[in-house]
């Protein structure tokens, strides 16, 4: 057993090592991704803001200042409210719906894209949860 592990290349290993730790970093900012995805589409729910109402002077200067990405992410939200298609091309559309289904039915305490969303939700100054 000894001799078999000597016969390796070492620098075959460090190669394996390295995509190892790519591969984990890729998976890390995927992860980043959805919890980002996640947030976003809950705030541009729960915003109020960029919500086509137009202010008592006709003008429509209720942009939102959190994300520049809210009005998006709202415009997302009416299409996929109608949305059925399993090949949608829509921006976003499969992508958001997929991660939402999942945060929804989402069992595992200890999940890895959900439970730090969970735990930014719950210690967030904005307490309507009622969505997500
Ligand atoms: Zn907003
Ligand atoms: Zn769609
Ligand atoms: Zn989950």
């Amino acid at each position: 057993m000894l001799e078999q592990d000597d016969n390796i290349p070492s620098n075959e290993v460090v190669q394996d090592i390295h995509i190892k730790q790519q591969q984990q970093q890729l998976t890390k900012q995927i992860l980043k991704q959805k919890q980002q995805r996640l947030l976003l589409l809950r705030h541009s729910y729960c915003c109020r803001f960029n919500n086509n109402r137009h202010s008592y002077d006709g003008h429509d200067h209720d942009e939102c200042p959190v994300t520049t990405h809210c009005k998006t992410m709202k415009l997302l939200w009416y299409h996929m409210s109608s949305c059925i298609d399993h090949k949608c091309k829509i921006s976003h559309c499969l992508s958001s719906r997929k991660i939402l289904s999942h945060f929804k039915s989402c069992k595992y305490s200890s999940c890895s894209i959900c439970r730090p969303v969970r735990h930014m939700i719950a210690h967030s100054d904005d307490n309507d949860s009622s969505i997500l």
